[in-house]
């Protein structure tokens, strides 16, 4: 594989798009928003020279990885000639339904369609395309840059080839892989999810403050962040609707989100990203 193809330019598919053009993947970024396009480049900017700060990496490799990245606002122009796509598009099932629909119509038939969803079924996601078994799951953990694990999702109609195929390029770019089944949540939020949903409803019902329960978790349980903490970074709508769709996936309520979850998320308080969450940012 030598081209990939980004979709979706915001927290991830920067990321994504980092580590493969730094292995020396011809990379096409692509957001129907040319903004997101402009931040991606000025966020990849930022982790390049925190990376050179680092002394992981120098000037050149800042160079070349940039040099390796073009945006395009085009999908039907921006995978054309992909090897693999990676959709990192907003987390919503009908936006990436016809994401997938129009892959497999533009990209070549060869090209593997991966999705970095947190939560959807690969399997309907395949079932939009005439090549399910090309399709598959490929999970980065946020920051992209930084961590090691990227989960791999089996859809149903997913063959040997295909997971072969995208386990081997996931070692290439230096992280690792576990492959999974697709089931709701997949594994790595199936367990985190619930953990930081029960830290919610310790809170509302008043067994500690949130710092306490962050505090008993990092010393505790040797988490480097404690669960409400983690829930403001993620965003809180993005845990609620994992919950949701866990919840709706197995038909079993508990994995219902906690009342005091769904209230904050009403009010508008999504964590970092609005400034107040469980903490004030
Ligand atoms: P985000 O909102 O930061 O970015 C999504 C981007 O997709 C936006 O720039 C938007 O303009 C673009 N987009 C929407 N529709 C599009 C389309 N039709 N074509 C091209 N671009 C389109 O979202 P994010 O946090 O980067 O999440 C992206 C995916 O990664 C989601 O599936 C999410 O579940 C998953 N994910 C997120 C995290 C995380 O911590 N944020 C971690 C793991 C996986």
């Amino acid at each position: 594989m030598k081209k990939i193809a980004v979709i979706g330019a915001g927290t991830m598919g920067n990321g994504i798009a980092h580590v493969f053009a730094q292995k020396g993947f011809q990379v096409n970024l692509i957001d129907t928003q040319s903004t997101a396009l402009e931040k991606a480049i000025q966020t990849i900017q930022k982790n390049l020279d925190r990376q050179i700060a680092k002394g992981i990496i120098d000037e050149a490799s800042k160079t070349s990885t940039l040099s390796n990245i073009t945006c395009i606002t085009q999908l039907e122009e921006g995978v054309k000639e992909a090897d693999l796509v990676v959709e990192a598009a907003t987390e919503n099932s009908e936006i990436k339904k016809s994401i997938f629909s129009a892959l497999d119509k533009y990209a070549p038939a060869n090209c593997i369609l991966a999705s970095n969803t947190s939560s959807i079924s690969i399997t309907q996601l395949g079932a939009v395309t005439n090549r399910p078994e090309k399709v598959i799951g490929m999970h980065f953990m946020n920051p992209v840059p930084v961590m090691k694990l990227v989960e791999i999702i089996n859809g149903q109609a997913t063959n040997e080839t295909t997971t072969e195929a995208i386990v081997t390029l996931t070692k290439q770019i230096d992280k690792i892989p576990c492959v999974v089944k697709d089931f709701p949540g997949f594994i790595a939020n199936r367990i985190l999810m619930p953990m930081i949903n029960e830290a919610i409803i310790a809170l509302a019902e008043g067994v500690s403050d949130a710092a306490t329960i962050d505090q008993i978790m990092k010393l505790g349980m040797a988490h480097p962040m404690g669960p409400l903490q983690l829930a403001d970074y993620i965003g809180l709508d993005v845990c609620k609707n994992i919950m949701v769709i866990m919840q709706e996936g197995f038909q079993n309520d508990k994995y219902a989100p906690s009342p005091l979850l769904v209230k904050l998320v009403e009010e508008g308080k999504l964590g970092v990203k609005t400034g107040q969450g469980f903490y004030t940012y």
